[in-house]
């Protein structure tokens, strides 16, 4: 059987100068078919860890294997079959869509056919004579993409797609991604800062947080996680009265609603009952599970909270 694991990086380290490590003990594993969300606040290492993957940056520690294969013994064979989106590439400004792909055609030796269709696939067939310059900042964006589908890869590496597009850009991009990996069986890697734009598109997701993996799974996974580690709202007749008998909770105040952390729904029950013992009305008791941005966030801010694992 061929084997599924198609980016598998062990320990990964990167320094930047003696002083700074930018990366420590990175874990990727990517199977075929993923589309993997690379999660992380801005600095926090994706670039690098991206920039390490295609090789545009010497391992220095750790190793790279991508289709089963060490990256610096295979880096040929291997960056063939991968299409990355890392810089904006140069496009030209006074070229249409087509004609821009067409100065990069001969560079991939892709057909004629393979140009046309990879711009079907972006949805800028179309386009005509229409100007790189006169392009939304989303077409711009999908003709970089179009380009570097041209070699017909097997793995897409993107590094945060979204950034600078508007809404419908977003939305438009996060459709394209889909498609790809669904009528093309590309595995597709993206990295973003933004957990909502990828939370949608992804079926598995790393998170970096300065330089090392707080999580690693699938969306499912995550949730499962969220729900051991869930949020309780609460707001009473006498929320100060509550804060007393809830201490050991430590409650926080979040406006008119306490906010406590709670490990599963059996913990909302006994605070319902000490509530309820305390002669407190209760307005609002709401569990806030499958808030992923606040995993997020707290998956960000305290690291230990959880180790990453396959
Ligand atoms: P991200 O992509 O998550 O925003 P990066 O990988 O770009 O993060 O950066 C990780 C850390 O490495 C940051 O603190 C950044 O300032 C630093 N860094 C990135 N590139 C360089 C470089 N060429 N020289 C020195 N430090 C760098």
């Amino acid at each position: 059987m061929r084997d599924s694991s198609i980016i598998k990086t062990t320990a990964l380290e990167y320094s930047y100068s003696k002083e700074f490590q930018a990366l420590a003990d990175i874990n990727l594993h990517i199977q075929r078919g993923q589309i993997y969300g690379f999660l992380g606040p801005n600095g926090s290492g994706k670039t690098t860890t991206l920039r390490l993957l295609l090789g545009l940056l010497k391992v220095q520690q750790g190793n790279i294997e991508i289709f089963g294969q060490e990256l610096h013994t295979n880096r040929s064979d291997i960056l063939r079959k991968v299409g990355s989106l890392i810089e904006s590439p140069s496009l030209y400004g006074h070229l249409s869509a087509r004609e821009n792909l067409e100065v990069y055609r001969p560079i991939y030796g892709a057909s004629i056919a393979r140009m046309d269709h990879v711009l079907q696939l972006v949805g800028l067939g179309q386009t005509g004579r229409k100007m790189f310059r006169q392009f939304s900042l989303g077409m711009k964006q999908r003709l970089a993409l179009a380009l570097a589908l041209l070699p017909q890869p097997e793995l897409l590496i993107l590094d945060e797609p979204t950034n600078g597009l508007d809404p419908s850009g977003i939305i438009e991009l996060r459709e394209l991604i889909k498609k790809l990996n669904r009528e093309e069986g590309m595995t597709i890697l993206v990295s973003s800062h933004i957990l909502s734009e990828v939370e949608k598109m992804v079926t598995h997701l790393g998170i970096i947080f300065k330089g090392s993996m707080q999580f690693q799974g699938s969306i499912q996974e995550l949730f499962r996680l969220q729900e051991y580690s869930s949020r309780l709202l609460v707001h009473t007749s006498d929320n100060d009265a509550a804060i007393r008998a809830l201490y050991h909770y430590h409650p926080e105040r979040s406006g008119e609603t306490l906010s406590i952390t709670i490990k599963d729904f059996k913990q909302a029950a006994e605070i319902s009952r000490t509530l309820f013992e305390q002669d407190l009305d209760i307005y609002l008791l709401q569990p806030k599970v499958h808030d992923l941005e606040q995993l997020f966030i707290d998956l960000t801010t305290t690291p230990t909270l959880t180790p990453s694992h396959e």
